[in-house]
């Protein structure tokens, strides 16, 4: 029998519900977490878009910042998109200079790296580990990863055109052991491969 792993996804702020459809259609159980004792009992842990500043407080003021650290630097699985990302990374730039870090992965990430003028836009990425072709990606005043550590492996970066200016070649996926992060929102466009790349990661 395929064991179906509960992944927790942080609702503190920002598109828990999508992310949680997305892992129930991917395999899992989905569960909302905001408590120390929620997060104790989940396979792996989902933290969403939104603003990472904003989850960054929250996740004081609810008392997660530790339990989470300590679970992640443990090995727990994770999966950080856009906001989480940010909050995944060992540092990030134009941050707040009370941001805290969960530091699950060894990257610098630049916050809003796209630019003012471009808010959002969408990108057809070739992402290593998915079957099926390109995995079409929604950017929303996104990060980009500038600098990876080792252990890290990049996934997906922006394609190279002439339209993509100063984005071409920059990473936007990656993974270290069992921690993830896209720089955009597959929880927003149907397509559910990585969410089941996750939840194989949180089946262990
Ligand atoms: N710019 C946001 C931040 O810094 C992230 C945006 C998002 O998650 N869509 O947290």
């Amino acid at each position: 029998m395929v064991v179906r792993p509960v992944v927790g996804v942080l609702a503190l702020q920002g598109d828990v519900r999508e992310h949680a459809a997305m892992l129930e259609r991917a395999g899992a159980r989905a569960v909302p977490v905001r408590r120390p004792g929620e997060l104790s009992e989940v396979d792996g842990l989902v933290l969403p878009g939104g603003e990472s500043t904003t989850m960054s407080r929250l996740l004081e003021s609810f008392e997660l910042l530790e339990p989470l650290r300590e679970r992640i630097a443990a090995g727990m699985p994770a999966f950080g998109s856009c906001a989480g990302m940010i909050l995944l990374a060992k540092q990030a730039l134009d941050g707040r200079p009370d941001q805290q870090q969960l530091g699950g992965l060894d990257v610098v990430v630049r916050r809003n790296a796209f630019g003012r003028q471009v808010d959002s836009f969408e990108e057809d990425l070739d992402f290593t580990g998915l079957e099926g072709g390109p995995l079409h990606a929604v950017f929303i005043r996104a990060p980009w990863v500038e600098k990876v550590g080792d252990e890290v492996e990049v996934l997906a970066r922006v394609p190279e055109t002439p339209a993509a200016g100063a984005a071409a070649a920059r990473i936007v996926a990656v993974r270290q052991g069992p921690v993830l992060a896209t720089a955009f929102h597959p929880e927003l466009t149907g397509d559910e491969r990585v969410h089941r790349l996750f939840v194989d990661l949180a089946r262990g």
